[in-house]
C-alpha cells in the first residue's frame, strides 16, 4: 500500500506547485542518504521522489487527485499519465540530479555500486550446408573476427610476470567520495572509483598485448558440429564460444544459422524427402525391382505391377535423420512412366503387336486414382 503523495510532502490537497517543489527539497534533504544514515533513508527518498514526480506534473496530479495510485498504473505503457513509480534508488536519485544538480549521467552507474562485470557478446555466424551435410552432420571450421580474451595475459590484462598495485586515487578502497555542488548545497557522493574501476587494485604493468584490457580484436578459426538432421529453420547455440567477457563478465554465445542449399534430387519436407523416378512402360506394367538413390546411398524399390505415372511410393527410414532424435523420416518416390521417343525396328514391332491386342485407356483420369499431391500424401500416412 503505497502511501499518500501529499502525506508524504507534508503539504496540503490544495498546495502549489511552487509549495510542492518546495516541499520536495526539504523532504530530499531529510532523506537524503548522505545526509540521513537512517537505514530507510534511501527507501523514503524515493518516495518522496516519487511523490514529486507525480504531484509536479498537472496531468499526473489530476488523475492522482482523482483516482489515487490505481489512476496512475491505468495508463502504464499506454501513452498516457502512467507512473509506476521507481525501480531503484538509483532511477530516483537521477530525478533528483536533473532537477537540481544539473550533472545528469554523472551517476547513471549507480548509487555506490562498482561498475560490474559485463558479458561478452553472443556472435551470429550463418552457414551453408549440402543435403548430404545436413543428414551426415558436418563439422565446419569458421574464420570469425571478435573480441576474444588475450592470449598474451589470459585476459588478467596484466603484463605477463607482473601483478597488481593498491590503487593511488581511492587508497585501495575501490571508492570515491566527490563533492558535488547542487542548488541545495554541496553534496557528498561516494561512488566507484574510476582509476580502477571500483577493484581498488591497479595493474602494476598492462599487458601490452591488449594494453590493459584483458580482451583484444582478433580473427580466430572456430570449429563446430552441426548434428545431423538440421534444416534451414534451426540454428544451434554454442555455449560459452562467443566475444570475452569484461573484467571477468562470462563470454557470450556462438550463435550458428544454418542455410541447407537446395538439393538437385531431393525436395525436403521436414524430416521427409521426395524424389522422382523414371520407370518404362513395361516396367510399370509388370512390376520391376529397382534400385534408388537416397540420401546416403541407395534402396531398393519394388515398383508393384499396374502402377501410374504420377503415383507415389514410400520407403520408410530412407529420409532424413531426426534432428536430436532416433530414426529417420522417409523418401516418397515419385513414378513416371516414360514414353519412349525414338523406337527401333524390333521396338516399334513389338509395340504394334501390342497396339493390336491392349485395352483401351479410361476417359479422364485412372479410375480410383487421386490427384498427384494427395497421392503423395498417401504415400507418407498410408
Ligand atoms: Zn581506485
Ligand atoms: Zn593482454
Amino acid at each position: 500500500m503505497s502511501a499518500d503523495y501529499y502525506t508524504l510532502l507534508e503539504v496540503g490537497r490544495d498546495a502549489s506547485e511552487t509549495e510542492i517543489t518546495r516541499a520536495y527539497r526539504r523532504m530530499a534533504m531529510r532523506y537524503h542518504p548522505d545526509r540521513n544514515p537512517a537505514p530507510d533513508a534511501a527507501e523514503n527518498f524515493k518516495k518522496v521522489t516519487e511523490a514529486w514526480e507525480v504531484l509536479r506534473d498537472p496531468n499526473k496530479r489530476s488523475v492522482y487527485d482523482r483516482l489515487g495510485h490505481d489512476g496512475l498504473k491505468v495508463g502504464r505503457g499506454a501513452g498516457g499519465p502512467g507512473f509506476s513509480g521507481f525501480g531503484s534508488f538509483g532511477d530516483a536519485f537521477e530525478v533528483f540530479m536533473r532537477e537540481f544538480g544539473g550533472a545528469g549521467g554523472v551517476f547513471s552507474e549507480g548509487f555506490g555500486q562498482p561498475r560490474r562485470a559485463r558479458a561478452g557478446k553472443n556472435i551470429e555466424v550463418s552457414v551453408k550446408v549440402t543435403l548430404e551435410e545436413a543428414a551426415e552432420g558436418a563439422r565446419r571450421q569458421q574464420k570469425i573476427r571478435a573480441v576474444r580474451a588475450c592470449d598474451t595475459c589470459a585476459g588478467t590484462g596484466s603484463e605477463p610476470g607482473t601483478g597488481t598495485v593498491t590503487c593511488r586515487a581511492c587508497r585501495g578502497a575501490g571508492q570515491v567520495r566527490t563533492a558535488h555542488r547542487t542548488a541545495l548545497g554541496s553534496f557528498v557522493q561516494v561512488g566507484p572509483c574510476r582509476d580502477c574501476g571500483g577493484k581498488g587494485a591497479r595493474l602494476e604493468s598492462e599487458c601490452a598485448g591488449c594494453e590493459g584490457e584483458g580482451r583484444v580484436r582478433r580473427t580466430d578459426t572456430v570449429s563446430f558440429d552441426l548434428p545431423p538432421g538440421v534444416s534451414s529453420d534451426d540454428y544451434l547455440r554454442i555455449r560459452g564460444r562467443g566475444e570475452a567477457g569484461f573484467r571477468g563478465g562470462p563470454v557470450g554465445d556462438l550463435i550458428v544459422r544454418v542455410e541447407v542449399e537446395p538439393h538437385d534430387r531431393f525436395e525436403r519436407d521436414g524430416d521427409d524427402l521426395i524424389s522422382d523416378l523414371c520407370v518404362t512402360f513395361s516396367q510399370a506394367a509388370l512390376g520391376a525391382d529397382v534400385v534408388v538413390p537416397t540420401i546416403h546411398g541407395e534402396a531398393e524399390l519394388s515398383v508393384p505391377a499396374g502402377i501410374q505415372s504420377g503415383q507415389a511410393l514410400r520407403m520408410r527410414g530412407e529420409g532424413m535423420p531426426r534432428l536430436r532424435r532416433e530414426g529417420r523420416g522417409d523418401q516418397a518416390v515419385r513414378v513416371h512412366v516414360w514414353t519412349p521417343k525414338d523406337l527401333d525396328g524390333q521396338q516399334r514391332e513389338l509395340l504394334e503387336s501390342l497396339a493390336q491386342v491392349e485395352d483401351q485407356p479410361p476417359e479422364g483420369r485412372p479410375v480410383g486414382e487421386a490427384s498427384f499431391w494427395d497421392r503423395v500424401k498417401s504415400a507418407f500416412t498410408g
